[in-house]
């Protein structure tokens, strides 16, 4: 079986896991690292950047809270989500995350019907890098405003109230209330409006460039900030590395790291999700690879290469 598979499989199964889990009774908890929606009723695990901006367990809690047995809870949410983080890192992004395979699909969808990808430079895609910063700023700084300056409570949640996840994933449990407008007052308006806005235009985006979302998740940053402390390793050893660009031509979000990587042997970027394209295609054994702390999980191979990327096909790979 190809790693790119086995991938399938395991994003598929945590799909129908997280999607639907809770109406089996499976919950895998409220701190999980990926955008696992809690607006799906009947999921089996929530997104932590809900309980992150909240007022029960999160930044939104009053101060007098902090120091309760709520305040305690709250800790435990964050540790939780820093072991899971720290745990598996970008594995989340690339294997488990429902709304990374709804990307996936559209993708699929698009490559079906024959419509080339659109371009998207790679100078244009380092200038939308600092917008998932000014979202994550948003998403702290708003529920901090409503517990310490009196901002009204309409603006809880900010993230979720445009957060495209919020009025798409429900719609897979036949949820369709979070399209309509929110008339109570003006801020639910303006919201309820910006959220259908922004996750049509998603839509669209997703549908013309691969992973386009995950270029603005804020929730990849808090994953990438644990990098540090996560026993998953990307590695290259740069002496081995050709230069053959394969990497690079093969990554669904135009990685160049890998390729250009000529000192460090650390290669796990910013906006790497560890799908393990870059690894599947690299024809020098063990040059890229993945470990667990010192215990290799893949690592390139010429075999591997041989095997499964003939040459015809990686050269038009990136138009299939
Ligand atoms: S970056 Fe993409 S795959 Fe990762 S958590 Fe965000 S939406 Fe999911
Ligand atoms: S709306 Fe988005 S940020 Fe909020 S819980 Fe759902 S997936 Fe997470
Ligand atoms: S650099 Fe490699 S592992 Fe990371 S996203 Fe690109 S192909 Fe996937």
């Amino acid at each position: 079986m190809t790693v790119k598979a086995l991938r399938l499989i395991t994003q598929h199964t945590m799909f129908l896991v997280l999607t639907y889990g809770g109406r089996l009774g499976i919950s895998l908890g409220s701190a999980l690292p990926c955008l696992s929606c809690p607006y799906v009723s009947g999921c089996g695990g929530y997104c932590y950047l809900m309980a992150l901006q909240s007022g029960v367990w999160g930044l939104a809690m009053p101060l007098g809270d902090m120091v309760s047995a709520q305040g305690l809870e709250a800790l435990y949410y964050l540790g939780i989500f820093v072991l899971l983080a720290a745990l598996f890192n970008k594995l989340w992004c690339g294997w488990i995350c429902p709304f990374g395979l709804i990307q996936d699909w559209l993708t699929m969808l698009r490559k079906k019907l024959g419509i080339r990808e659109a371009r998207l430079s790679w100078r244009n895609r380092e200038r939308l890098k600092p917008v998932k910063y000014i979202l994550l700023a948003y998403l702290v700084v708003v529920p901090l405003l409503i517990a310490h300056a009196g901002l009204s409570g309409d603006f809880g949640l900010p993230f979720c109230q445009i957060c495209p996840a919020k009025p798409i994933m429900p719609l897979f449990a036949g949820i369709t209330h979070h399209l309509a407008l929110d008339l109570t007052n003006t801020i639910t308006l303006v919201f309820s409006i910006l959220s259908v806005g922004i996750a049509g235009g998603m839509l669209v985006g997703m549908f013309y460039k691969e992973r386009f979302f995950c270029i603005f998740c804020p929730m990849l940053i808090l994953i990438h900030v644990l990098k540090k402390i996560s026993p998953i390793r990307f590695e290259k050893e740069v002496d081995g590395c050709l230069g053959c660009g394969n990497c690079h031509r093969m990554c669904p979000v135009d990685i160049r790291d890998v390729q250009e990587q000529k000192t460090k042997k650390d290669v796990l970027s910013e906006d790497c999700m560890l799908c393990l394209t870059c690894v599947e295609s690299c024809p020098q054994d063990k040059v890229l690879r993945l470990k667990f702390l010192q215990w290799p999980l893949f690592a390139s191979s010429r075999k591997y290469v041989a095997r499964h990327f003939p040459m015809k096909k990686r050269a038009h790979a990136s138009d299939e």
